[in-house]
């Protein structure tokens, strides 16, 4: 996302709601499917940093990310699966259309400050936010490079999705270690791994 100047906002959103909530239990929330939304496409590059293109890590972890859900028994949807342009309402749409399912959207990031590195998990409504917090304790547990936390931010398809939806960054592609972590599929399989585990760690029992 090119989102910058909605990054400080949410920042500070995040620092007023992050904190307090955080270690509160949360209610299991009930799901059979997973729409997986891979950022970008076609004429859509996204950030390009370190010859490192976002649009191409963003569906190579989605495949990974649909291919460990569905080991796990459960049902995916993929909003592209291949390299090609569409639109936010478009992504949004397709989700709309399966019942018990949550939405997470799988993004890199990239900033002229390269200093900057480590995951974000975004989130709009409450039931995003459970997903949230248990994918970002679950990508900060497990996956070098860390997190930077977990924030607001009135993203399109966060907006217009009807169900709990997240959207993780993996990574500043803009940090040269972390391009090079990134750039490493194994790196990028543990990040698929944590996303499942972070979303099957809020899912109730039918
Ligand atoms: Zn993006």
């Amino acid at each position: 996302m090119h989102l910058h100047l909605l990054r400080f906002t949410a920042w500070c959103l995040a620092l007023i709601v992050g904190g307090a909530a955080a270690e509160v239990a949360a209610e299991p929330v009930l799901f059979s499917t997973v729409v997986i939304d891979a950022g970008h496409g076609g004429k859509d590059g996204g950030s390009v940093w370190n010859k490192l293109v976002e649009k191409k890590l963003c569906l190579d972890v989605a495949k990974r990310v649909e291919a460990a859900l569905k080991s796990s028994g459960l049902k995916t949807v993929m909003t592209r699966r291949t390299d090609t342009f569409v639109e936010l309402e478009q992504r949004a749409h397709i989700a709309n259309r399966m019942s018990s399912a949550v939405f997470v959207s799988i993004h890199f990031n990239g900033s002229r400050k390269t200093s900057i590195s480590g995951a974000e998990v975004y989130y709009r409504s409450t039931r995003g936010k459970t997903f949230a917090l248990a994918v970002n304790r679950s990508i900060k547990s497990r996956v070098p490079g860390g997190t930077r936390g977990i924030y607001y931010a009135d993203f399109k398809v966060l907006r217009e999705t009807q169900m709990p939806a997240v959207l993780v960054e993996c990574g500043y592609i803009s940090n040269k270690r972390e391009s090079r972590r990134c750039a490493d599929p194994s790196h990028r399989q543990e990040l698929a791994d944590a996303i499942v585990s972070g979303l099957l760690a809020v899912r109730g029992k039918k």
